[in-house]
């Protein structure tokens, strides 16, 4: 925990001689600051001591132990080091291993699934692309499922001759804006259509509260008009998909992406094909795993370098004779990938369709 401790003396208030003491107290590096203040007669060191101790013991529970964390699964206490301590929000070791022990993966009745690509951006809308989405649906299937919801996710549908009304599922890779930042507005326009049909949203740990903080944000006092089941997987955790959308099921891995959060690759099963979505990261070797002879293989290709918790061109023609999908689609692309004049690779646009 960082603490710190201002004394201001006003040069106005000189004459009433007293002090501004403020407390600025950070239990970790990453956590908002907790912050009081409190006037003293200038030089009363002893009573400024006394309260700044009553004021830490005050606040023991708020500032809490910086070496506990609490598993957000089962809420036993774990200690710092311990295994899955790096992520935010921290899972318990024997909740992950748990995770890991599920049961068969539907793979949902077997025709084939449509792919429409609604947003192959990086996060900087390269090219005038939308951020990231993609749209799958199982042949003969109601409803699709959202692989990502980016910002404009909505407005994408619509230009797709779809509505956020086709979508029964959302699958999130991480909590970046360019990828969840379009939720909020799948649940607003339940207002519009009086939609009844459920939601559910399966995604990284965390997921509640950041849908939850967003929708407050973006619509303050708004709630989703219909309803929402969010489940917040763990790598390996399988969920099936609703009948509706044609059965089938999710099962995140990890991504290379960012240390500190919670990062996930998906593998779907969906219409009797396997897709495999890289979320953004690095090129891993849980992805061409992953990927080994899937249907489908939708990977990230930010920049032609390396960059940090990326995928570069030049990582994926290294890698491209152990790229044993049928079919590799990148997406999440810079300009500069998209300039390339003869790509090794497919590209995927706004607006592409394919069937695998
Ligand atoms: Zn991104
Ligand atoms: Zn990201």
């Amino acid at each position: 925990m960082s603490l710190e401790i201002l004394i201001v003396a006003d040069p106005e208030e000189a004459e009433v001689g007293e002090v501004e003491v403020r407390l600025l107290a950070r239990p970790r590096p990453e956590d908002d600051p907790i912050e009081d203040s409190r006037l003293f007669a200038a030089g009363d060191r002893e009573e400024i001591a006394r309260c700044v101790a009553e004021w830490l013991d005050r606040r023991r529970d708020a500032l809490g132990d910086p070496e506990r964390r609490t598993c957000r699964r089962c809420g036993r206490i774990g200690r710092a080091g311990e295994e899955g301590d790096s992520r935010r929000p921290f899972v318990c070791g024997d909740c992950r291993r748990r995770a890991r022990r599920t049961g068969p993966t539907p793979t949902g009745r077997g025709d084939g699934v449509e792919a429409r690509f609604l947003g192959t951006a990086n996060a900087f809308g390269a090219g005038g692309r939308r951020h990231a989405s993609t749209f799958l649906r199982a042949r003969g299937a109601r409803f699709g499922v959202l692989l990502d919801a980016g910002p404009g996710c909505a407005a994408a549908l619509r230009a797709d001759g779809l509505s956020p009304e086709d979508v029964a599922v959302v699958i999130l890779s991480h909590f970046h804006g360019d990828h969840f930042g379009g939720v909020t507005f799948l649940e607003l326009d339940g207002l519009r259509t009086g939609r009844a049909e459920p939601l559910l949203v399966i995604a990284p740990p965390g997921a509640r509260e950041r849908l939850d903080s967003l929708r407050e944000c973006l619509y303050p006092g708004f709630r989703t008009p219909f309803p929402e089941h969010i489940v917040e997987a763990l790598p390996g955790e399988t969920t099936s998909l609703p009948e509706p959308a044609g059965g089938g099921s999710a099962t995140p891995f990890p991504a290379d992406h960012q240390p500190r959060r919670w990062a996930f690759g998906w593998t779907v099963r969906l219409g009797g094909r396997r897709i495999v979505y890289s979320g953004d990261s690095t090129l891993t070797e849980r992805i061409l795993d992953e990927s080994d002879g899937a249907d489908l293989l939708v990977h990230e290709c930010t920049s032609l370098t390396p960059l940090p918790g990326h995928t570069s061109y030049r990582d994926l023609l290294a890698a491209a004779p152990r790229i044993r999908a049928r079919r590799t689609l990148l997406v999440h692309t810079g300009e500069a990938v998209t300039a390339l004049p003869d790509p090794e690779f497919d590209l995927a646009h706004d607006g592409l369709r394919v069937v695998v």
